[in-house]
């Protein structure tokens, strides 16, 4: 079924009666060419560009909940390419332009908004570390404005510009950057996979992964044993205990992170905008609600919610930067589980387990990567070579010392 505007206006009319479900809902086959653990975002759209890219339809996505259960449908959906070392920069661009073309693509409204992102700053360090992070973001081809606080204030007049310790100094903009809605992302993914014949099956967790002589043969799950060839990690949060079934240990550390949404106010904020002083980042849903967040609850956990301190740490760091924020009522906040690498980068590569590729470790920026990670993961799955945006995500850099680490913390997750 295609969606279209006279296709709305028909159903409408006719009672809704000619809608049928957006995917199918199989038993697991014996076997497939390749498996894929995890049915986030990640799996989903690695999926659909296996079978759109590669011609590869023969592929089940396991999923142990339902799809969009996990971290897909969690995050505060803050879309954007400002990345700045080699390795994240070219990736993360060619992530920006896949999110351009998706909804028609999929043929799904996925509400991508590019409403702009401003990172603010709060002192002359910090200045010039964000014109220089402009002038990378504008050489590999993506758009950075340097604003000034003057600009600041006519477009967002209610920053607390002169805040006793953190006064705004002025802010980086990146307009084509923006919001889309996560848990559509899931669903428009898993209706073009499905539509190309890959089984999405839910339910279904992965027990365990069969490996013979170094050489994956299959999976084990709560449906009965599974054969495959090729067999992919995506498991986000849980990445460390599925690797673990394959008897390996890998550098992620599983962490909270909470997300906050207030009751739906009148058209205040059309950015998204981030708190230099502070990790505390705040953008405005379609239905009103004010959708923010903070830093990670900084203790390993997979618990899917957070706790009290990080509650007031976020909401502190929000009334430092918007007083005006004090007025609107929370309604509802939640928790997800983050994959967290040393140097705050992902993984997308082979495993020394043959036929076993990973992607994982995508921290608490994994969903803008969602397009370029199904597209380079595929790539990899299909070909056996890393695509040329997402060779330096390997699984052996902590080992080597090839860190890719954006945030210039070093190897220390407490610092990220
Ligand atoms: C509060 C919060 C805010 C965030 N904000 C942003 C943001 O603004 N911008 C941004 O870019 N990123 C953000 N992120 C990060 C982003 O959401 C994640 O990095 C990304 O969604 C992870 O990839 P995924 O979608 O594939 O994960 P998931 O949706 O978690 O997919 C993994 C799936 O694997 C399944 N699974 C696990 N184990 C098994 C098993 N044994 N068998 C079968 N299935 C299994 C899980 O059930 C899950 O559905 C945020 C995250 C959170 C929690």
């Amino acid at each position: 079924m295609r969606y279209s505007g006279l296709k709305v206006i028909t159903e409408g009319l006719f009672g809704n009666k000619g809608w049928t479900r957006a995917w199918r809902d199989p038993a697991p086959k014996a076997e497939y060419d390749a498996i894929i653990i995890g049915g986030g975002g990640h799996g989903l759209a690695t999926a659909y560009y296996l079978a759109k890219n590669h011609g590869l339809t023969n592929i089940a996505v396991l999923e142990k909940g339902y799809l969009g259960s996990g971290n897909i449908g969690r995050n505060t959906t803050i879309v954007r390419a400002n990345y700045f070392i080699p390795g994240n920069s070219e990736f993360y661009s060619h992530s920006l332009k896949l999110w351009e073309g998706l909804e028609t693509e999929l043929n799904y409204n996925v509400m991508h908004s590019q409403r702009g992102q401003v990172v603010l700053f709060h002192s002359d360090g910090q200045r010039d570390q964000q014109i220089r992070r402009a002038n990378a973001i504008v050489n590999q081809g993506d758009d950075a404005e340097i604003m000034s606080v003057e600009q600041l204030r006519a477009e967002f007049p209610y920053l607390d510009y002169e805040q006793t310790r953190f006064p705004i100094y002025g802010g980086m903009m990146q307009r084509r950057a923006g919001t889309a809605r996560h848990d559509a992302v899931a669903w428009g993914y898993a209706r073009g996979a499905d539509q190309r014949g890959v089984d999405l099956i839910q339910n279904c967790e992965v027990t365990g992964i069969d490996v013979e002589n170094g050489v994956v043969r299959g999976v084990q799950t709560t449906r009965g044993p599974i054969r495959a060839k090729k067999v992919a990690m995506i498991a986000a949060g849980r990445s460390g205990q599925v690797a673990a079934m394959a008897g390996m240990r890998i550098p992620v550390e599983s962490h909270i992170m909470q997300a906050f949404v207030t009751e739906g106010l009148k058209p205040v904020m059309d950015a998204v905008i981030s708190y230099g002083m502070g990790h505390f980042y705040i953008s405005q849903s379609d239905k009103g609600g004010l959708v923010f967040g903070g830093d990670i609850d900084m203790y390993a956990s997979y618990a899917a919610r957070g706790n009290l301190p990080m509650v007031e740490h976020v909401m502190e760091a929000g009334m430092t930067l918007m007083p005006m924020i004090g007025r609107a009522k929370v309604l509802r906040s939640w928790g997800g589980i983050m994959d967290m690498t040393p140097d705050g980068s992902p993984i997308i590569d082979k495993t020394p387990i043959e036929g076993l590729f990973i992607d994982a470790g995508w921290n608490y920026g994994g969903f803008k990567a969602v397009p370029a990670s199904g597209w380079c993961m595929a790539h990899l799955m299909a070909t056996g070579q890393s695509h040329e945006v997402a060779r330096r995500f390997r699984l052996d850099r902590f080992r080597t010392g090839h860190l890719l680490d954006e945030e210039g913390t070093g190897s220390q997750h407490n610092l990220h």
